[in-house]
């Protein structure tokens, strides 16, 4: 084990600079481990271009802590820990050791606010303690809170999870990824009282099929979807949403909003879609999904996950068609060991080996992040030992 570790920094927005932090020893409670793959996250290329604003509107909204090591998809290997790490940091109570492969919940909560007390399952936290590869600069404590490193050090109250033997670290990689598509369970769950949303074999339309789409068309087969309609402007991540299980892919650039509105009715008997996501991170397409969707239907909003403006909505059409918008902030924790076992259930039903378009060594962890804002790219990660 060298002395040094060598970390990718966020300096500042549109620049990343290399640089070497001590090895830590872990405190009480605390563990070292080594990266085995970081993805890079809608987040990370947000907080690149210098979209910053995170938790907006709320009473914990908060702009990301340069310098910062990104990087919040982890998969890594325990190096080090300390005794009551090694009993207390697993969320299921599994005991963890020295070589054990795991992932995180990036998100540390206070665990005394209203919303950690009531929704216990979920970091809504008011007083969010700081969330790895986000909101603690590496110049603060043990410097190492990224994945985009050699090392990560976790702290004490991190959520970690053991990876079940067999999945392999391209797709353990995925997991934080994949429990962002809660709000497709939550959809479920509204079809059980009302009707809304999303019942057995019905259509979804996922806008905007890069990683966080992809996602969620894996997640709603999983889920028993129908017909998976989506679109996007890139004829690559279209075709790739096919070979993921979408029925139908529609370039934006090369048909209007209402020939596409059109194809949704015409694809569901004239009704409209049941369930619409948004997953472009960008508000201008909403109002298009809204339009997309039946009579009660359902619009899971999860990529305007950092405050990139706003955009009119005309009302009248929430009322007239009785609609549900779901927004989604982060994911439930509860998911992290449930995706994983999913992902290697179906293993063979996903050609997951074209998930990940591009692995950077850590070195070259900016012109990663701009190969993952290219249309020609699906998921990017870093791979320190490259
Ligand atoms: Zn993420
Ligand atoms: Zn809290």
């Amino acid at each position: 084990m060298s002395d040094n570790v060598k970390a990718a920094v966020l300096v500042k927005p549109g620049m990343v600079e290399m640089r070497e932090f001590p090895m830590p020893t872990p405190k009480k409670g605390a563990a070292v481990a080594k990266i085995l793959l970081a993805g890079i996250c809608g987040t990370d290329k947000h907080s690149y271009r210098g979209e910053t604003r995170q938790f907006g509107g709320t009473s914990s909204a908060k702009d990301i802590s340069l310098p910062l090591i990104q990087g919040h998809e982890n998969v890594m290997v325990i190096s080090d820990i300390d005794e009551e790490g090694s009993r207390s940091l697993e969320f299921h109570g599994e005991i963890l050791k020295p070589g054990d492969r795991i992932t995180m919940c990036p998100d540390v909560v206070c665990g005394k606010c209203h919303y950690c007390k009531h929704f216990a399952w979920y970091p809504w936290c008011d007083d969010m303690q700081f969330c790895y590869g986000n909101t603690r600069s590496c110049d603060e404590k043990e410097h190492l809170y990224g994945g985009f490193a050699e090392y990560i050090y976790i702290e004490p109250g991190t959520r970690i999870y053991k990876v079940p033997d067999g999945l392999p670290n391209e797709m353990a990689v995925l997991t934080e990824l994949m429990c962002v598509t809660y709000t497709l369970d939550k959809a479920k769950e509204f079809y059980s009282f009302s009707g809304e949303g999303f019942g057995f074999n019905d259509t979804v339309v996922i806008q905007g099929v890069g990683p966080l789409g992809l996602a969620h068309i894996i997640k709603a087969r999983m889920l028993g979807a129908g017909k998976i309609i989506v679109t996007d402007l890139s004829d690559y991540k279209l075709k790739l949403a096919k070979e993921f299980g979408a029925d139908i892919a529609i370039n934006v650039e090369t048909t209007t909003e209402a020939e596409r509105i059109d194809l949704v009715r015409q694809e569901t008997r004239g009704l409209g879609a049941d369930v619409v996501v948004e997953c472009v991170g960008y508000p201008h397409v909403v109002n298009e999904g809204l339009t997309m969707l039946r009579k009660a239907g359902v619009y899971l909003e999860a990529g305007n996950f950092v405050d990139v403006g706003a955009t009119p909505i005309n009302m009248h059409m929430i009322c007239s068609k009785n609609l549900r918008i779901v927004g989604m902030y982060n994911h439930a924790y509860t998911g992290y060991r449930p995706s994983m076992e999913m992902m290697l259930r179906d293993i063979k039903r996903f050609p997951w080996d074209k998930f990940i378009s591009h692995k950077f060594p850590l070195k070259n962890t900016e012109q990663a992040i701009q190969a993952s804002m290219e249309k020609d790219s699906m998921k990017v990660v870093i791979d320190p030992w490259q």
